[in-house]
């Protein structure tokens, strides 16, 4: 196949246990009044705000929190961070946090020097502006594994007056520093470290069968898979076991590499929509709808779910490629329910009459990077499947 491929990535990855103790010298080369963006109180307990701060002092910086980021961002959300930071005069942002608050802290950066609201960047119903001006510097520091926004040029934010989850993408959103540091990750509760580890296996998988793949992401995306099949189930078991806890850190960050430069698929398309309708979280939804749309389409990237096979430790040399391919997708099946995941979403009662807008919101550039094309009765079939109407 004759594709081009663009590849970004962010200016500098800092990863390894302990890295922390690099951003105060960070900050300082990009800024001198940051603006910390937080999530709820999870991390304050376990003292890393603490250390982040007295960073940014002994290297003379100048700070203004802006804290309670919640789970499902919203353009207010953004808007009044980013309000805050130019009140403040902040030239650099730097959030520590889940994917929700790194989203908010990265569309911030860039709505500090753009006018306007965030909306008007956002492509609903054929609009959407283009960013004008180079955002301020921002720092991401994940504490989570999962969305590997640390390495994306995506923000997603929900629009509450469309009723959407849209993702803004645009190189300049891409952090200028991405300090994953696998000890902030150590007190991550089990079902938050299977469905964040689910997004991450999700975010390989759809980036490496899509449309727009590339040989740079699918090497990353292979190891990444292979890494999650060593460790998500003993990450989810044993949290303070820092080598699985590592191996998840950076099978996070790669799959962002891949799903900022590569795209996703359908299981992302109807996991924003579910997330909107029915606040489910999104790794917890992206793990249950994977194996499903896998199956789905199994027949047009047979070859490659069974090179997925290969890498999740499978001895596929004696089986036909459809059997391969087979045997990736319940080796995913049993990856996920021993890490605790279920194999429907029938618990959050998802009703039939919602299936129209659901598939309504999930049209758009995920959707069209599936592999396998999908028509409206394919994804109906596909959420009946899924949430165990059927
Ligand atoms: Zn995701």
């Amino acid at each position: 196949m004759n594709k081009v491929g663009e590849f970004y990535a962010p200016g500098k990855i800092i990863f390894g246990p302990g890295g922390l103790s690099q951003v105060g010298a960070e900050a300082k080369r990009l800024g001198s009044k940051a603006l910390v963006v937080l999530g709820r109180s999870a991390m304050r307990k376990s003292g890393t705000l603490g250390r982040l701060i007295h960073l940014l002092i002994e290297n003379n910086l100048e700070y203004t929190i802006y804290e309670n980021i919640p789970s499902d961002p919203t353009i207010e959300t953004v808007d009044t961070g980013t309000s805050l930071a130019r009140k403040e005069n902040c030239n650099l942002v730097i959030a520590l946090g889940g994917g929700s608050v790194l989203d908010t802290g990265k569309a911030i950066s860039a709505m500090v020097t753009n006018k306007g609201s965030l909306a008007d960047y956002q492509e609903i119903e054929g609009k959407g502006r283009k960013f004008q001006h180079k955002p301020i510097p921002f720092i991401a520091i994940p504490t989570t594994s999962g969305t590997g926004s640390e390495a994306t040029k995506n923000a997603v934010i929900t629009n509450t007056e469309f009723r959407l989850k849209k993702s803004i993408r645009d190189p300049w959103l891409i952090p200028k520093v991405a300090l994953v540091d696998p000890e902030l990750i150590l007190s991550l509760p089990p079902h938050i470290t299977a469905d964040c580890g689910g997004d991450a296996l999700t975010q390989c998988i759809e980036s490496y069968l899509g449309k727009k793949s590339q040989e740079i992401t699918d090497a990353l995306a292979l190891h990444a898979i292979g890494l999650i099949g060593k460790s998500l189930v003993k990450a989810v078991k044993e949290g303070k076991n820092l080598e699985a806890r590592k191996d998840m850190a950076m099978a996070a960050l790669l799959s962002g590499l891949c799903l900022s430069n590569s795209g996703l698929g359908a299981v992302h398309a109807l996991s924003h929509p579910l997330g909107v309708f029915y606040k489910i979280p999104h790794g917890l939804s992206c793990a249950v709808l994977l194996p499903y749309v896998m199956e789905y389409n199994l027949p047009v990237v047979t070859k490659r779910l069974a090179k997925i096979a290969e890498c999740l430790g499978e001895n596929i040399s004696l089986l036909s490629e459809t059997e391969a391919a087979q045997r990736a997708v319940d080796k995913v099946k049993e990856i996920l329910s021993q890490a605790g995941i279920k194999s429907n979403l029938s618990e959050w009662e998802i009703k039939k009459e919602d299936f129209s807008q659901l598939i309504k919101g999930a049209k758009g550039g995920s959707l069209n990077n599936n592999p396998r094309d999908t028509s409206n009765e394919d994804l109906i079939e596909l959420l009946y499947k899924m949430t165990g109407l059927y």
